[in-house]
């Protein structure tokens, strides 16, 4: 299982610099992290650009992967992205799909009201694409106080029905989205190992108190280490 984590977006140099330092010294290669962002809300923090540049720079000396959301083909040209990050949102947009199509790799996350079966036909969409499917959290039939809940046994359920399509797809389970608050991350990351998924996505922050999105989901440094540690220790429990 690898660890993709980084915040919900890049905000600011010094930030983005701490991030990479912090993750690649533990280890961790693959960074995620937001520019521009597909906000359902307009009046919302919507990124900005000059991310880019900043992982320009820290490319100049840090190894590491930079996964990063696109909503646009032509964002997902530009060559300082390493794996491209469709967003719940956007599963359903075929065109986009088809014109990234041979792209690689690229993350597709899980629309938060689609079945498996759907998650599934438009992965096909990337066939000429390394694929990781995303799974972020669904939204319940009733109001809630939370906006998502975890999807956690559709790993084995969705690994399953990739399965019976023959295809390769990896999977990914996004502990951030899917537990919607940081008390509930660790316990959750914990518990999808058990599911035995490729990936573990986590939103982590310097000062997750000042995140300008996603502030209440984001690991703080110090609560990040704690649950890297544990799920390092888990993995080598599990594997005996
Ligand atoms: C994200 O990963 O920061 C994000 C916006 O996720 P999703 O598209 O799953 O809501
Ligand atoms: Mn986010």
């Amino acid at each position: 299982m690898q660890i993709i984590a980084g915040p919900c977006s890049f905000e600011t140099y010094e930030d983005t610099l701490a991030t990479v330092d912090f993750m690649t010294k533990l280890g961790i290669t693959m960074i995620r992290g937001g520019a521009l962002k597909y906000r359902s809300n307009p009046a919302d923090y919507q990124g900005q650009k000059e991310v880019y540049q900043w992982i320009e720079k820290l490319k100049e000396t840090y190894a590491f992967k930079f996964v990063n959301e696109i909503y646009e083909p032509i964002m997902a040209e530009d060559p300082l992205i390493d794996v491209i990050q469709i967003g719940s949102r956007n599963m359903h947009n075929t065109n986009l799909l088809k014109q990234i199509n041979g792209m690689a790799p690229i993350i597709l996350k899980r629309h938060y009201a689609a079945s498996l079966n759907e998650f599934l036909n438009h992965a096909e969409y990337l066939d000429e694409s390394e694929v990781i499917l995303c799974l972020r959290g669904t939204m319940g039939l009733w109001p809630q106080e939370q906006r998502f809940l975890p999807d956690i046994t559709d790993i084995p359920r969705l690994r399953k029905m990739i399965e019976e399509r023959g295809k390769n797809y990896k999977i990914c389970y996004d502990v951030s989205h899917s537990a919607c608050h940081k008390d509930y991350v660790e316990k959750l990351a914990l518990v999808a190992l058990l599911y035995n998924p490729d990936y573990i996505m986590c939103e982590t922050h310097p000062a997750p108190y000042r995140a300008l999105s996603d502030a209440q989901q984001q690991l703080g440094f110090k609560e990040f280490l704690a649950l890297y540690n544990k799920l390092k220790n888990y993995e080598k429990f599990y594997a005996q």
